[in-house]
């Protein structure tokens, strides 16, 4: 093996698991300190979570179109940042002509986006990539209330150890797991953790999902304590809702 491109490769994953180590939600990596590891965290003007008030409505706003049967199997993934459901092939939405692919989905406790100030208690995070590199998160806020049923096919991911990685053969429709009205709010920001890359299409569905206080629980006993990003400024951006 040529022995640079050995050396460049022992680097390159050095580098990223320094990233991976460094960034948290408490003490030195606390969310104060991302501008310091990632630029972007620190000086970008149209970051996320917002505060969700003062929306502009617009009722021709596009829907979200879903392609294909939506099932489509999964890992539960527990990364130390989050919980993690991977899919192994992208289901995919079409939303205002271009084609998402769904990558993974997670989850932050309590929620990043507030609704004029009222904050729930989970808030999941569907994360879709077009071809081009454009990133849309479909934001879905979790209340206490009844069970969903889509959800109880994860629930295998109890008896998982942090940090461990579960390939399974579950069969899973994030379209079961959408509220019935798709009325959603949303803007233009970024992700909500190193590298806070921004130009992300945020689409925050207005009415909140359901689970159990107990399922709730077992989902925040796999997070990092209040793994949620702090509001960030609007600075002039405005959030449409239909
Ligand atoms: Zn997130």
């Amino acid at each position: 093996m040529n022995k640079l491109l050995f050396l460049t490769g022992i680097l390159f994953s050095l580098n990223v698991s320094a990233h991976d180590v460094h960034w948290g939600y408490e003490g030195e990596g606390a969310p104060d300190h991302w501008g310091e590891l990632e630029k972007q965290c620190g000086t970008g003007t149209q970051q996320s979570p917002v505060n969700i008030a003062n929306t502009v409505v617009k009722k021709e706003l596009p829907k979200i179109i879903f392609n294909e049967s939506n099932s489509k199997t999964i890992d539960i993934v527990d990364n130390g940042h989050t919980l993690q459901v991977d899919f192994k092939e992208g289901s995919s939405i079409t939303y205002d002509g271009k084609v998402y692919e769904l990558l993974q989905f997670h989850a932050h406790e309590e929620a990043e986006h507030t609704i004029e100030r009222v904050r729930y208690p989970l808030e999941l995070h569907f994360v879709h990539k077009a071809k081009n590199g454009d990133v849309l998160v479909i934001g879905v806020l979790v209340k206490e209330g009844k069970t969903n049923q889509e959800f109880q096919k994860l629930k295998i991911f109890k008896s998982m150890a942090k940090q461990e990685k579960l390939e399974t053969h579950i069969s899973f429709n994030p379209e079961h797991i959408y509220p019935e009205d798709k009325s959603y709010y949303t803007y233009s920001g970024s992700l909500t953790t190193p590298p806070c890359s921004e130009k992300v299409t945020w689409i925050i569905f207005k009415t909140p999902i359901t689970l159990t206080e107990e399922e709730i629980d077992d989902i925040k006993a796999h997070l990092p304590k209040n793994n949620n990003r702090p509001i960030r400024p609007l600075n002039g951006r405005v959030i449409l809702s239909n």
